[in-house]
């Protein structure tokens, strides 16, 4: 049990913390710094998650990128990916589908390739999740080098 982000050992109630908050473990000071963040930017859990899995994976992300326009919950630079965690799958609205739709077209056309994916996902397929987010970031290389 150490902290994902600085390899300070846990305890384990520092441990159950943060795994009840945040279903990741981080050390008190890590923590503190990924709760401010979710609040500032209402980021999902999931998109912590998942970008601990990635990083886990080897992919150097970024949690909450400002590209300009608006706030991503994961980007990629190096392969130019968005990754959009839906948190409310079920309960999107048209205007959020519309708003969401216009998000994908501004990264499009700043070169940027959006995917979204449902939080459901996350809590019980990270593995799978990441090992699908390597191969689009593997088609995604191999995209540039042709262009
Ligand atoms: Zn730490």
């Amino acid at each position: 049990m150490t902290c994902l982000e600085c390899n300070k050992t846990l305890d384990y109630l520092r441990h159950k913390n943060s795994m009840d908050l945040l279903g990741v473990e981080l050390c008190e000071q890590h923590q503190t710094r990924m709760v401010k963040l979710i609040r500032t930017n209402e980021t999902p859990v999931e998109a912590v998650q998942l970008y601990y899995g990635l990083k886990e994976a080897g992919v150097k992300g970024m949690l909450e990128w400002w590209d300009g326009k608006k706030s991503v919950d994961i980007a990629i630079s190096r392969v130019k990916l968005n990754i959009e965690i839906d948190a409310e799958y079920h309960m999107l609205t048209h205007e959020q589908a519309i708003n969401d739709l216009e998000r994908t077209m501004h990264s499009f056309k700043n070169g940027f390739t959006t995917i979204r994916i449902p939080h459901v996902l996350i809590k019980n397929y990270l593995k799978e999740t990441v090992n699908n987010i390597l191969g689009i970031m593997e088609g995604l290389k191999a995209n540039i080098k042709v262009i």
